[in-house]
């Protein structure tokens, strides 16, 4: 039975550099780099987020070392440290960006968000305005969704296919309403593994923070046994 289901880590970012005083979950670039190294070394395949959902929806068989990254909000050190990180290593990585913040000060500008875009890196939407959607009209929720999804492909000139809720808030109606705005796949923040037979529609991620600079709590939490623990250790 437990055979029949693969589980292919999504990872979760948020900043990566130096911790500022606004509570962003950040990782330094030494661990960063340190991260890389260990899936590199291990042998992990990273896949763009666009092949592994291809693999979810056929139900395809996944190496057991796979993992996906992403980066949720933007931040200006998503593009001026963990890109060329990344891009040393030829690992693939989706950013989810909100419309409203791009180019503000601290995150990333809509010249480096084609740069990346170029550079064979995925743009996804983290809504309009970085909306809490579950305390939202529908109305509203609709014009967050469709809105960013608009805006970011006219100004990347690409079709942006893939959905992160901020704080990973969604419910039913806000799930079906992403269906509906044309997103294929959409990502929530909470721990946990994409599974085979899970929806599409709201992935769990793997947060990964500065604490799993030590091999072999990352490597741990990639194998699914961390989420294992935890779950035992709150069972609400
Ligand atoms: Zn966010």
């Amino acid at each position: 039975m437990l055979k029949r289901f693969w589980t292919t880590p999504i990872m979760g970012y948020h900043r990566v550099g130096e911790s500022k005083a606004d509570h962003v979950p950040t990782v330094s670039a030494e661990v960063f780099e340190r991260q890389l190294t260990f899936l590199a070394s291990r042998g992990y395949r990273v896949w763009p987020l666009a092949e592994l959902i291809d693999a979810l929806e056929r139900e395809a068989v996944v190496p057991k070392k796979s993992v996906a990254i992403t980066f949720d909000d933007g931040y200006e050190e998503t593009y001026t440290i963990a890109m060329p990180r990344l891009s040393r290593f030829g690992f693939p990585a989706t950013v989810f960006v909100t419309p409203r913040e791009v180019g503000l000060p601290g995150f990333m500008t809509w010249e480096q968000l084609r740069a990346v875009s170029r550079d064979g890196m995925t743009i996804g939407s983290h809504t309009l305005n970085h909306t809490y959607l579950p305390l939202e009209s529908l109305e509203q929720i609709e014009h967050e969704l469709q809105e960013s999804k608009r805006l970011l492909e006219a100004r990347l000139g690409r079709p942006i296919e893939f959905l992160s809720y901020p704080v990973g808030g969604f419910t039913s109606a806000i799930r079906e309403a992403a269906q509906r705005a044309g997103y294929r796949a959409a990502c929530t923040t909470n721990r946990g593994l994409a599974r085979a037979s899970r929806d599409v529609m709201s992935l769990r991620r793997v947060k990964i923070t500065d604490r799993d600079r030590h091999p072999l709590i990352l490597a741990v939490k990639l194998s699914g046994y961390y989420d294992l623990f935890r779950r035992i250790e709150s069972p609400s």
